[in-house]
């Protein structure tokens, strides 16, 4: 952290702030300049009190120098984070993917799912067992029977499960089945949810917020962190704008963002990016072309009848074509499609 002191501060006003930021329990360092002086700070705590300095006379301003989020931060941690979930792996040289319904409808069509995505070499199923709907009113799930599906999927198959959690009481029965637990848009911030969830086993699918900034979105990344769960995965599942030409707005551009600042793997959702099932493959190419991690992709054996998100949903034959065009992109880049 700096203080930047006005042009005309007074050396009274300078010792001033000094005084304020040893009471506070960190080091000023006076840097004297040729038109004002700054003072930068430094010290191990968290940032509590510092932005009062603020207030005091002859500070003009009080900037932040180095992350807010320091366990997900490549500040900190250079190296890559890379993890195996289930039968494979997610984190630098790889594309991992994850498909499935929007919500667990029945045991059949989840079984066809896992079927034909072990067949094509897609090791992760992801399926809602419970749904964040925006009207109460709407199928909210089949809950803990659509969690009995997964796992009975699982057992057939060996497809590694990918889950949401919606409430701090669901995350032991969660856990149990799920090999990765997945968080919402709207949760993003439920801090005792990702408090919870930073004492989880298994690894947490953080989503974007959809209104959240990066920075927003790591520090909720950091609450996960900083309770002892270090595997994490980002998801970018578009955000709210101004268009309307798409569910959302797929923001690719905060992938190589998000891998800048962070050693965590980012993954893209094209489904809810787009809410629209036609344009789907082409935001999928695009977000492994921006260096995406991961794809996760809405697939439902007949999405003219799924009971949520059918319009975004893939049907196999659509499934695997756009998984025919990822590979030569993936040869491309020198990834593996896992
Ligand atoms: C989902 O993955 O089906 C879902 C509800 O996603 P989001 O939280 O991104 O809206
Ligand atoms: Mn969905």
């Amino acid at each position: 952290m700096l203080v930047v002191m006005n042009a005309n501060a007074t050396p009274a006003q300078i010792e001033a702030v000094s005084a304020r930021i040893r009471e506070l329990k960190y080091t000023p360092h006076v840097i004297p300049g040729p038109t004002r002086t700054a003072i930068g700070i430094t010290g191990n705590k968290g940032a509590e009190g510092r932005d009062s300095l603020r207030l005091m006379p002859g500070v003009e301003d009080v900037i932040r120098v180095t992350s807010p989020y320091k366990l997900v931060s490549r500040e900190t941690h250079q190296q890559l984070t890379e993890f195996p979930i289930a039968q494979t792996r997610i984190g630098p040289g790889g594309c991992t993917l994850m498909a499935g319904p929007c919500s667990v409808e029945n045991e059949e069509m989840i079984l066809r799912c896992a079927e034909l995505f072990m067949s094509r070499g897609v090791k992760l199923l992801r399926g809602g067992a419970f749904k964040p709907r925006t009207s109460p009113y709407a199928f909210q799930g089949l809950g803990d029977e659509g969690l009995r599906l997964l796992e009975k999927t699982r057992q057939k198959t060996g497809i590694g499960i990918v889950t949401e959690v919606l409430d701090v009481l669901d995350v032991e029965r969660i856990e149990a089945v799920a090999d990765v637990l997945q968080v919402g848009t709207r949760n993003m911030q439920n801090y005792a949810l990702l408090r919870r969830l930073s004492q989880a086993r298994k690894p947490v699918l953080l989503k974007r917020g959809m209104a959240a900034t990066l920075e927003e979105w790591l520090m909720a990344a950091e609450y996960i962190a900083a309770g002892g769960n270090r595997r994490i995965i980002l998801c970018e599942r578009g955000v709210r704008t101004f268009s309307d030409h798409t569910r959302n707005t797929l923001d690719l551009s905060i992938i190589p963002v998000a891998k800048h600042y962070t050693h965590l793997p980012v993954i893209a959702d094209p489904s809810h990016g787009t809410g629209k099932a036609q344009f789907v493959p082409s935001m999928a190419r695009a977000a492994l072309a921006a260096g995406a991690d991961g794809l996760l992709i809405e697939v439902h054996p007949e999405p003219a009848r799924a009971i949520s998100d059918g319009a975004q949903s893939l049907d196999f034959e659509a499934f695997e074509k756009m998984l025919a065009e990822l590979r030569p992109i993936a040869d491309a880049m020198q990834v593996e499609l896992r």
